[in-house]
């Protein structure tokens, strides 16, 4: 049987139209949500990602800016450009776009970066929160496949989860939020990595697989069990001479072989990706939400 698609478009379009009207209420009130990315170098892939959440703030109304500087940027030049924003009161949201540099120490520029601003939700203080239940910030991608879920009435509860990946961003803070004692969580969690033995067979045990590793289409159709609800995080570039760019993007799922076998199964492009932009824009705007009602943190 094929399987229902989760379209991740659909979902994040709903998501911005709601956050609109929040963002209108807030403008309202003399508060316009300000969102600053932080580009360094000029790594295309980081270009077009800072420009597809330019764009997305520009539709809904939330101000964004770009700061650019060269790869050549010293560590106290960034640090002092946080500090900036830090103090800034029109920004509500700071992302510095990875990767970085290799002479730049992304963790201290992170643990710069004030928590109550920090809407990628990678500093130490929000992660830590987040792993305790309490959250600030949820971090963007792991944030999109839970509301990916919630939206479509996949309650993880009792179910066996199956996440390869154990990165910062995606895997290990995606584990963290399914296991939490609470609704539309509960659920028995496995992170796979490159060391895991038998991972086809782990794999197959899982009601939810969540491939979230940067292999192009390693997930076959023999890696999932029937029925399983199937979440792509990969975004992966692969020559293909028929594209006029030279290439298409895949995700770390073999898509149409999967197709049959899955009850449910998220596309790349238009899956998890989407989400992730659209969360970017709810922390944003839950944190300007938080300026207007003067809170912080403690
Ligand atoms: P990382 O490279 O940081 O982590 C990859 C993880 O996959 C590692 O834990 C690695 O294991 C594991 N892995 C790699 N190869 C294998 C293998 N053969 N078998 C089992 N595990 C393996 O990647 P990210 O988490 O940053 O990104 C993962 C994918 O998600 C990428 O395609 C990325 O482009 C995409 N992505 C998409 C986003 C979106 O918005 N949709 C946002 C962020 C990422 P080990 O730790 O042992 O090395």
């Amino acid at each position: 049987m094929a399987a229902t698609i989760i379209d991740g478009k659909k979902i994040s379009d709903e998501i911005k139209a709601e956050l609109a009207i929040k963002i209108d209420k807030l403008k309202k009130s003399g508060i316009t949500p300000g969102l600053t990315a932080i580009l360094v170098g000029n790594n295309p892939a980081s270009e077009s990602y800072v420009k597809s959440k330019a764009k997305a703030c520009a539709k809904i109304g939330v101000y964004s800016e770009v700061i650019r500087r060269s790869a050549e940027v010293s560590q106290k030049e960034l640090e002092d450009i946080v500090k900036e924003l830090n103090r800034r009161h029109d920004i509500d949201g700071i992302l510095v776009q990875s990767p970085l540099p290799t002479h730049i120490d992304e963790l201290a520029i992170t643990l710069l970066i004030h928590p109550e601003k920090d809407v990628d939700g990678f500093h130490p203080y929000n992660v830590g929160l987040m792993l305790l239940g309490r959250p600030i910030f949820l971090s963007c991608t792991p944030y999109g496949v839970m509301e990916l879920l919630r939206r479509y009435n996949i309650d993880p509860s009792g179910r066996e989860v199956v996440i390869v990946g154990r990165s910062n961003i995606v895997g290990k803070p995606l584990g963290a939020m399914l296991i939490q004692k609470q609704k539309m969580a509960n659920a028995t969690v496995t992170i796979c990595h490159s060391q895991t033995a038998n991972i086809k067979e782990v794999c197959r045990r899982a009601d939810i697989l969540v491939a979230a590793m940067g292999r192009p289409q390693f997930i076959k159709a023999d890696m999932i069990k029937n029925g399983a609800i199937v979440i792509d995080v990969g975004i992966n570039r692969v020559e293909d001479q028929k594209e006029e760019r030279g290439y298409k993007i895949v995700g770390d799922v073999d898509y149409e072989g999967c197709f049959d076998r899955a009850s449910f199964i998220t596309p790349v492009p238009g899956g998890v990706g989407p989400m992730t932009i659209a969360m970017l824009l709810t922390n944003t705007v839950l944190s300007a939400t938080r300026r207007a009602n003067n809170w912080r943190i403690g």
